[in-house]
Parts: structure tokens; sequence; C-alpha cells
């Protein structure tokens, strides 16, 4: 049987598990912050903040959004990240990515306050997180070790395979995975589109994580029997192309009404023919991924704060 690694589920043990945390802190008087920055007018960034404030709400973080004109000055984005660093109730800043050409992705990175760097991204963080003394684990692949943790699959020993090298999931995933650290222990191999037979490699895998952004590009044939099949990718695809093209039809998904639906870079029901556990697109790593933004939060306004919480 084919396990369904069920993200929903996982991510909301990870919100309940937070409650505790965020009700120490207000006993403290203190209510985790977090600081949204959108300066772009792109309608899939749009609802990608209005998704995390919305999750803030609910969990009881407070959610703060500045959003700038994309025409503005850079300048005007570095205020706006200095002004939340100097915010006391702030404790996370998460500045929306992309943006826009004229702002340089490298000095807002860089621009945030380590601390409130609740992504993971600063320079400082990533070079802890490659030292293995991360303060906060990058969401996707803290929650994809999240999702290895729930289905009791222990990385250590095991051959992994990550297909993408990006700095915001491949390149954290990979180090995660090769940590020297419980859900690390690894032996991992980092895919890309230079990479030489990819099959042979996913061939190979214990555990795929598949971060590449091609729609279904990796289906049964390049999996072994009894791999754990983590899909990263969320990849819009025109209904009708796909319906015409003999594969699901559109009725089986529930972004139809949209003329897309969304798939992963897995090719879901071959994958799962060889796969011991797997997870869906949507309703996998995506929940995680808002998930452990949060509980980036409230790490960030219990170091901040200096109130200790069982996290
Ligand atoms: P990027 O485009 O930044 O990186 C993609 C990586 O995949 C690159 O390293 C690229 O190689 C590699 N790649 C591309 N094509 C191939 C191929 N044919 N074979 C092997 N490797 C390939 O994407 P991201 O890392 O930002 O995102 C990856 C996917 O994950 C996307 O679908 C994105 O939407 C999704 N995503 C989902 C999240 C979630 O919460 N579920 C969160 C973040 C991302 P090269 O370096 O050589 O160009």
């Amino acid at each position: 049987m084919t396990e369904l690694i069920d993200g929903n589920a996982v991510a909301a043990d990870v919100r309940d598990g937070l409650a505790d945390a965020i009700g120490t802190l207000a006993d403290a008087g203190h209510t985790p912050g977090l600081a949204t920055v959108l300066m772009s007018d792109d309608p899939a960034s749009q609802t990608y903040v209005s998704m995390k404030q919305r999750d803030c709400e609910e969990v009881g973080i407070d959610g703060t959004h500045v959003e700038l004109d994309p025409e503005a000055d850079a300048s005007e984005l570095y205020d706006t990240i200095d002004e939340l660093n100097g915010d006391p109730s702030v404790h996370g800043i998460l500045v929306q990515m992309p943006v826009p050409e004229h702002v340089e992705t490298r000095r807002v990175l860089r621009a945030i306050d380590p601390a409130k760097d609740v992504d993971g991204f600063h320079p400082e963080n990533v070079g802890r997180l490659v030292a293995g003394n991360a303060r906060y684990k990058p969401c996707t692949p803290h929650g994809v070790q999240k999702l290895l943790e729930a289905s009791d699959v222990d990385p250590e020993g095991k051959d992994a395979v990550v297909v993408g090298r990006s700095d915001i999931v491949g390149k954290p995933m990979a180090n995660l995975l090769l940590q020297k650290q419980p859900g690390g222990n690894a032996t991992v191999t980092v895919c890309h589109s230079r990479t030489k037979d990819l099959a042979a490699k996913t061939r190979q895998a214990d555990i795929v994580v598949a971060a590449a952004g091609v729609p279904e590009m990796l289906d049964g044939s390049m999996l072994s029997e009894g791999v754990t099949v983590i899909d990263v990718g969320v990849n819009r695809v025109d209904v009708a192309e796909r319906s015409s093209a003999g594969s699901r039809t559109p009725s089986d998904d529930a972004d139809t009404g949209k003329g897309y639906e969304l798939v992963g870079d897995v090719d879901f029901e071959s994958a799962k023919e060889k796969a011991s556990a797997i997870t869906p697109v949507p309703g996998g790593v995506g929940p995680m991924t808002r998930a452990m933004l949060l509980y980036n939060t409230v790490k960030a306004a219990s170091e901040q704060e200096g109130v200790a919480v069982d996290l």
C-alpha cells in the first residue's frame, strides 16, 4: 500500500503545536509579530502574501502588511525594512519575492536583520544552516523534513536525490538532508538542468525530493520500488491541453473552474505505483511551507523576547 502523505494534516499538527508556545508568550505579555512586504503587482505574489496574513490571524500572530509601488525607488524598500528591523513588535520580516528588476535581491536579503529573517535567506542564516547551526530553517525544506518525520521516514543512511538547486528549495533541502543531525544523515545527490541521465540518479534513490518546476517530469519509470517521493513542484497547466493529451480529466481537479490545474514535478499516477509514500499536489508540501513560516515567527518572538517556549 502506498502511503499518501497528507500535508494538510501535518501542517495542522504543526499549527496546533504552536498554540502552546503562543500561549506562553502571551502569558509573558508578548504577541509574535510578522511583517510581510510586497513590492509587486503580480497576482500570485499578492495571493501568497494574503494567505500568509490569514494564517497569522488564525494562529494568533500579529500580521502587519506593507505594500509598496513596484515602480517606487529601491530606497523605499530599504527604508521600510529598516523601520521594521527597528520595530520591537515585529519579530519576523518577509519580503515577498520576486522584487522588481530595479531592486537588487541580494541587497534586500542582506538588509533584513538576521534575527528577524524568518525565511532564512540572509547570508548569515544561510551560513549557519550550512554549518549545521541553523537559526531559521527555510520554510519549504523544513516542511519537507517534517513530512518525512511524520511519515516515519528517517533519512539516516538513505540515498536522497534532490532535483533542483535553487537557493530557496534545492540547496537548503540538500543541506538539511546532509546534516549530521536528526532529519539528516542521508547520502545526498543534487541534480539540476545540466545533470546527465537524471533517471539513473533518481532510480538509485530511497528518497526523491522534486523541486525543478517542470510539470510531471519525474514518472514511475524513473523511480525505484519503495521510494519516498516528496513533490515540491507547483505548476499551473492548462486544463484543455491536459485533457486532450489524454491525461487526467478536468473533473479530477478542484482548480479546473479557473481554466488551469495545479500539478507537481512528479507524474503522480505512475509514481505512486512505485512509491511506498508520496505527497500529492496540492495538499503536500504547500501547506507545510506556510506552517513553517508561522513556526519560524514564533521562534523569532521567543528568542527576541527572551521567553523560552516548547517548539
Ligand atoms: P527554480 O526555478 O529557482 O529552480 C529550479 C531548479 O530545478 C534549478 O536548479 C534547475 O536547474 C532545476 N531544473 C529545471 N529543469 C530541470 C530538469 N529538466 N531537470 C533537472 N533539474 C531541472 O525553482 P524553485 O526552486 O524556486 O521552485 C521549484 C518548484 O517548487 C517550482 O515549481 C515552485 O513553484 C515550487 N515551489 C513550491 C513551494 C511549495 O511551498 N510547495 C515553495 C517554493 C517553490 P538549474 O539550476 O540548472 O537551472
